[in-house]
C-alpha cells in the first residue's frame, strides 16, 4: 500500500519525534472509531479516552496530514462568521450558546498544551490589523460584541499603537487578543497524537476508511481490516472525499498557500513584530504572518476554490508579503506549501450525526485552530449523551453550494472575486 509522506513544509522539517504507527490489518472492536487524526479527530478522541471510552483513530496518511500540520499555526478565537451573524440567522437563544462557546478553543489548546507538556512554541498574543477605516469601525463593534460574551482580553490599536506591535505601514489600527496566539501546528498535533497514545488510545496511520457500513452495529472498512464500533466520528474534512456523500454537497475543499522565509535573525525579526504577536488583516482574502520559533517569517493567504495544487506557490504570496513587508524584498523562501480547508456557504461549521451513531464536525471555513479543538468537546459530550452543546451547531442551517458539484467551484471563486474588489476599493 501506498506510503503517503508529509508534504515539504517547515512544519515537516522542524517536526518532533513520532513514533511508527502502523497501518490497522486487523479485524477490531472499540467504543469509538474516529476517522481522521487532526485536531478534531484527536480532539474528540483526547476528550473520550478522558471519559473513559475505548477509541481507535483511522488516519489515511499521517497524523496531521491534512489542514492541522500545514495551517499558519494562528489561534484566532469564535468562528468564520461572528456571533452578530449568528444571532440574525437563528436568533438570541442558540447565539448565546453558540457565543458563550466562541472562545473556549483557546483555553482548550492551553489546558492541553499544559497537561500533556507538548512542546509546540506555544505564544499568547493575535492581532487584527484594519488596512481601512471602515474595517477599524469594524472591530470596534466586534470588541462590543466579544466583551457581551465575556470575552475581555481585548485592546483596540489606534494607529501608532499597531506600528509598535508591527513594522507594516498598511494599517490604520487594530485590535489586540491576547488570548489569540500561535503555535508550531504540526507539533501541536503530534503531542495530541501523544496524548491520546498515553491514556490507551489507538492510532492507524496509511489506513484510509474506504467504506462504512452503517446500522446498529457500525464497521468502518480499511483496505486491510474493519473497526467495529459503537459509534463513529467523521474527522476528515477537507479530505474525506466522497466516503459520506450527504456531507459533500453542502461543503466545498479549498486550498490556502504559506510561505516560510529562511531565518531572519533576532534584531530583524524584532523590528517586524517585537512582541512576536500573530497578525492577520481583516481582507475577506486576508493575509496571515508570524514569527517561528527559529525566526523566519510564516507568511499566508489566497484561496484556491475547488484546492486544485497551484504550481508556483512563492509566485502567488511572495507578492502578498512584499506589499506587507517591503524590508523583505532581499530574504529568501526556503519553504512553500499548501493545504486545503473546507468551506461552507454560511461560512459556519456543518456539525451534525447520520442515524444514532455516527457523527461528525467538519467545514470550519479557515478559522479552525480553536474552533476543532472545541469540535472535539462538544463531540465528546454528545456521545456521554450531553447534547446540548452540540446541538446549538447542529442546528445552524447549512445550504448546498449554487451550481452543485460541477458549478460550485466557479460560483464560490466568483464571490471571491467580488469581495476581493471590495477589499481593494476598501468597501
Ligand atoms: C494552509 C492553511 C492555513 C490555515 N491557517 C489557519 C490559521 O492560521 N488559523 C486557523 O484558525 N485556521 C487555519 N486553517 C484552518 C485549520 O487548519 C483547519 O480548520 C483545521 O486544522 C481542521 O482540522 P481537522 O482536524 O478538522 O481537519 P484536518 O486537519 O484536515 O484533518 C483531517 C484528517 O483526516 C484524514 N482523512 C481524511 N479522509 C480520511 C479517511 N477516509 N480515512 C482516514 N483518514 C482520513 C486526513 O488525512 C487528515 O489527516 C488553515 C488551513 C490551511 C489549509
Amino acid at each position: 500500500m501506498a506510503n503517503t509522506p508529509y508534504p515539504e513544509s517547515y512544519y515537516a522539517a522542524s517536526a518532533n519525534g513520532a513514533p511508527p504507527r502502523p497501518a490497522l490489518q486487523d479485524d477490531v472492536e472499540t467504543d469509538v472509531c474516529v476517522i481522521g487524526a487532526g485536531y478534531t479527530g484527536l480532539s474528540s478522541a483526547l476528550f473520550l479516552l478522558e471519559n473513559g471510552f475505548r477509541v481507535t483513530v483511522l488516519e489515511a496518511a499521517k497524523v496531521g496530514f491534512g489542514a492541522s500540520g500545514r495551517n499558519g499555526g494562528q489561534i484566532v478565537n469564535s468562528y468564520s462568521r461572528d456571533i452578530d451573524v449568528i444571532e440574525r440567522s437563528v436568533g438570541p437563544k442558540q447565539a448565546q450558546l453558540l457565543g458563550q462557546m466562541a472562545f473556549e478553543g483557546g483555553r482548550i489548546i492551553r489546558e492541553r498544551v499544559a497537561k500533556y507538556n507538548i512542546q509546540c512554541d506555544l505564544k499568547d498574543g493575535g492581532v487584527f490589523a484594519a488596512i481601512t477605516a471602515k474595517q477599524m469601525g469594524h472591530l470596534e463593534s466586534q470588541k462590543r460584541l466579544w466583551e457581551r460574551f465575556g470575552h475581555t482580553q481585548l485592546e483596540l490599536l489606534d494607529q501608532r499603537r499597531i506600528r509598535e506591535v508591527v513594522a507594516c505601514d498598511q494599517y490604520v489600527g487594530g485590535m489586540l487578543d491576547m488570548s489569540g496566539g500561535h503555535i508550531h501546528p504540526l507539533n501541536l498535533v503530534l503531542g495530541e497524537a501523544a496524548a491520546v497514545e498515553s491514556l490507551g488510545g489507538i492510532i492507524h496511520e496509511q489506513s484510509p476508511a474506504v467504506r462504512i457500513e452503517r446500522g446498529a452495529n457500525p464497521v468502518v472498512h480499511t483496505p486491510q481490516g474493519k473497526v467495529r464500533a459503537k459509534f463513529i466520528i467523521v474527522a476528515g474534512n477537507a479530505y474525506i472525499g466522497n466516503l459520506v456523500p450527504e456531507l459533500a454537497a453542502k461543503s466545498m475543499p479549498c486550498g490556502t498557500q504559506v510561505i516560510a522565509t529562511e531565518p531572519l535573525g533576532d534584531e530583524l525579526a524584532k523590528r517586524l513584530l517585537p512582541q512576536d504577536y500573530c497578525v492577520e488583516d481583516c481582507n475577506y482574502l486576508l493575509d496571515y504572518y508570524r514569527l517561528s520559533a527559529d525566526k523566519r517569517l510564516i507568511f499566508g493567504g489566497g484561496v484556491v476554490y475547488g484546492a486544485r495544487d497551484p504550481a508556483n506557490i512563492e509566485a502567488i504570496i511572495r507578492p502578498k508579503m512584499l506589499k506587507a513587508f517591503p524590508q523583505l524584498k532581499d530574504v529568501k523562501i526556503d519553504y512553500a506549501w499548501t493545504g486545503n480547508f473546507l468551506l461552507t456557504l454560511s461560512r459556519l461549521p456543518q456539525v451534525g450525526r447520520l442515524g444514532d451513531n455516527i457523527y461528525y464536525s467538519q467545514g470550519c471555513s479557515g478559522h479552525g485552530v480553536t474552533y476543532t479543538h472545541l469540535a472535539g468537546k462538544v463531540l465528546a459530550e454528545a456521545l456521554r449523551g450531553q447534547a446540548e452543546r452540540f446541538d446549538a451547531f447542529a442546528d445552524l442551517p447549512h445550504y448546498p453550494f449554487p451550481g452543485g458539484q460541477l458549478l460550485r467551484t466557479p460560483f464560490a471563486a466568483l464571490g471571491a472575486w467580488y469581495y476581493g474588489l471590495r477589499d481593494k476599493f476598501g468597501y
